[in-house]
């Protein structure tokens, strides 16, 4: 199997996401026709999520990429459907549609499933985030909202949204020349403590120069409407709205032994997952406990990599050694971010008002950056 002149081999990708799109065009570019390669995804675009942050305040709609055009560009099959439980023995995903669908390698990219903590908090969902704050920002604009929290549960969903929600809410009430107090509440010790010191510090700075409140090491309980009770202490804020990020969980994928409590997919440090022959994971659904398009994007790169050389291409193996990169919105500049991940502190920590990494987009993909890139500007040639 995956010898020069034999069969391709056959590589499914269950996904539409950062890690899906990345591991496609990173096969495409090691493995070329040594791999046949199919995109299982039940949604018709591919969103860029990190953008979203910004619709609900009065920014531009959130650019979404259609997913048939892109896997035509790669040359990959695009399956509209969804994985309903895998066959690692017969090495085959069941789907939703009741297909049977056989592979010689198989990438889960199945992203996270987010899910309320508080009952009495707004909780954030990305796919609807301009409706779920259309009302706050108006009632902010019409100033019946005068104290607002920023909270998140432990761990952390993902490291940006709460700070680029708090500072986007921040600005537009200035903005508007309504006053409201504004407190994060985190359980990092710093301000993204994961991007390192420098970053926390630059951080904090922008957070302090939009008037907001941080409390960090602090455990979140919402036990009534505008009642925040912060642990350890007991003590309690009294404010009028309370927004929360959700708690993330994985897919808890039928046929998939190795998945944490919370349904994440275990993985070795070349992405495999454990004890399934052919087997890969990467991005959201992994039990790597920090969620973000850098890390994602890593590992399907390490995944691709493996099924590479599974086809017979002699390309070194690589381990996971994460670089962490970000655009912090909602300051008054565009706030640049980048560190080594390791653990809850980055290291080599950077921050800066241009990026340090090349393209310098708010998702860091080795290949799935330039291609979008290279979209976009057929797409405005198109229409200019
Ligand atoms: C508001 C917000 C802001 C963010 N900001 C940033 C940022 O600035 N920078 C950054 O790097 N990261 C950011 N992130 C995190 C980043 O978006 C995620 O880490 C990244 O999208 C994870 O990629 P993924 O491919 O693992 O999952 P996803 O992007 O969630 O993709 C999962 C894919 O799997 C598909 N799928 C689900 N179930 C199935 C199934 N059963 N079968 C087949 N396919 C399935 C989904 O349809 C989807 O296409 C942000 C996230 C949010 C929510």
């Amino acid at each position: 199997m995956g010898t020069a002149g034999a069969r391709p081999l056959n590589v499914l990708i269950a996904g539409g996401g950062v890690a899906a799109l990345e591991a496609a065009l990173a096969l495409r570019d090691l493995a070329g026709d040594r791999v046949a390669v199919t995109l299982l995804a039940p949604g018709q675009e591919f969103v860029y999520r990190p953008l979203k942050v910004r619709e609900p305040f009065a920014g531009p709609k959130t650019t979404s990429y259609p997913l048939r055009q892109i896997a035509q560009d790669i040359g990959v099959r695009l399956r509209s459907d969804a994985l309903k439980w895998l066959d690692p023995e017969a090495r085959v995903v069941h789907t939703e549609g009741g297909d049977e669908l056989s592979y010689d390698a198989l990438l889960l990219a199945l992203g996270a499933r987010v899910r309320p903590r508080y009952r009495h908090a707004l909780t954030i969902d990305d796919r609807v985030l301009d409706e779920q704050l259309h009302g706050l920002v108006q009632d902010i604009e019409a100033g019946y909202v005068h104290k607002l929290a920023f909270v998140s549960p432990r761990p952390m969903p993902w490291p940006l949204p709460l700070y680029e929600l708090a500072l986007l809410t921040a600005r537009r009430a200035y903005e508007m020349n309504e006053r409201v107090s504004i407190t994060i509440v985190t359980p990092e010790d710093a301000p993204l403590a994961v991007f390192g010191e420098a970053a926390s510090r630059a951080v904090s700075a922008t957070l302090e120069q939009a008037g907001i409140l941080v409390l960090t090491s602090t455990h979140v309980e919402v036990p009534a409407a505008g009642e925040v009770a912060l642990y350890p202490g007991g003590h309690s804020l009294s404010v009028d709205r309370v927004i929360a990020l959700p708690e993330l969980f994985g897919p808890s994928t039928p046929g998939v032994p190795k998945c944490d409590g919370h349904g994440f997919i275990s993985i070795d440090a070349e992405c495999r997952v454990h004890d399934l022959p052919g087997v890969f994971a990467a991005g959201d659904a992994t039990d790597y406990e920090l969620k973000h398009g850098s890390i994602a994007a890593h590992q399907a790169d390490l995944a691709a990599v493996g099924i590479a050389r599974m086809a017979g291409v002699a390309v070194p193996q690589v381990k996971f050694d994460p670089e962490l990169h970000a655009i912090l919105l909602g300051g008054p500049e565009p706030l640049h971010l980048s560190a080594h991940a390791t653990g809850e502190h980055g290291s080599a920590s950077t921050a800066s008002e241009e990026p340090d990494w090349s393209p310098g987009a708010k998702i860091a993909a080795r290949h799935l950056t330039p291609y979008l890139e290279a979209y976009d500007a057929r797409v405005s040639g198109a229409t200019t």
